[in-house]
């Protein structure tokens, strides 16, 4: 996200009465740690409440360099961290920087400011040999006990079965068809706007639904009617089998043959296939769609 387009966002936020505060993410926004200052200092002169920075930790090589680059966070106006701590970070992320940037961020942001997400798994990667290295899913696997091809590996993580997520994990999960699927329908998720995420190019997501915009910076609070955004009415209504139905009839949607990892498996899989369409504008961004 351009520096230009956090202000933006912060100006369209800074109109909402209900805001309670912000939380900066990515991909890793480290990777820009001159533009991430500037955004926290923007956040931070627009009166924007924040509550912290989620981060990978890749970036904490040392302890040095990780207090220098903490501390000028901290300076800039930013209040905590939350660190990503799982077996899918530690295949590229060793966990001694993982341990790093929480010691650090605990010296720096103190001790309730730095969330370890999930601390479950700390001990664990803590256990496995030789903490300046990564280690395959595979190796987490053998380490501890573990099936590779069991729902529990992803479940550990809270690994939503969505995007291309289920891609990368297939075997673990047990596929259903997509008849296993109707009747549940995504209101309520969808309908949440207590923890949202507005995108690079500045779409509202609500809940955790990824991919589908009822809204922008431009206008946070569109009407919602089913010809304006058929996809997030018909998910609403009749969840990701509804919307399959709608798929089929409209443009030939065909489900896979080898089923679905959960709902939001089958949900992706359409929503691509209606984004194909070019008919779709709420699909957003294109990026999300495409290969
Ligand atoms: S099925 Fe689709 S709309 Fe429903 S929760 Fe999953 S991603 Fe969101």
């Amino acid at each position: 996200m351009s520096v230009d387009m956090a202000g933006r966002v912060f100006s369209a936020l800074k109109a909402e009465p209900g805001l309670c505060a912000i939380h900066l993410a990515g991909g890793e926004a480290t990777l820009r740690l001159d533009a991430l200052l500037e955004v926290v200092r923007l956040a931070d002169g627009m009166g924007i409440p924040m509550a912290y920075l989620e981060t990978n930790a890749a970036w904490c090589a040392d302890r040095a360099t990780t207090r220098e680059k903490l501390d000028a966070l901290r300076q800039a106006g930013l209040p905590g961290l939350l660190v990503s701590c799982s077996m899918f970070h530690n295949e590229f992320v060793p966990f001694a920087r993982t341990r790093t940037c929480i010691e650090e961020g605990t010296q720096v942001f103190g001790r309730h400011n730095v969330m370890v997400w999930l601390p479950h798994l700390y001990e664990t990667l803590a256990s496995l040999p030789d903490e300046k290295a990564t280690h395959t899913l595979e190796e987490f696997c053998a380490h501890t006990g573990m099936r590779l091809d069991n729902p529990e590996v992803p479940e550990l993580y809270s690994v939503i079965p969505g995007g291309r997520a289920p891609e990368a994990l297939r075997n673990c999960y047990v596929p259903q068809p997509a008849a296993a699927f109707r009747g549940g329908r995504c209101h309520d998720l969808l309908r949440t706007t207590s923890h949202f995420h507005i995108d690079v190019y500045g779409n509202l997501f609500t809940g955790l639904c990824a991919g589908i915009a009822p809204g922008n910076i431009d206008d946070l609070h569109p009407a919602i009617t089913p010809e304006a955004f058929p996809v997030f009415s018909t998910l609403c209504a009749e969840g990701p089998h509804g919307l399959m139905t709608m798929a089929a009839e409209r443009h030939g949607f065909e489900p896979r043959d080898d089923g679905y990892a959960g709902k939001c498996d089958l949900c992706y899989h359409v929503r691509r296939h209606l984004h194909a369409t070019g008919d779709y504008p709420e699909l957003q961004p294109a990026d999300y769609y495409e290969d």
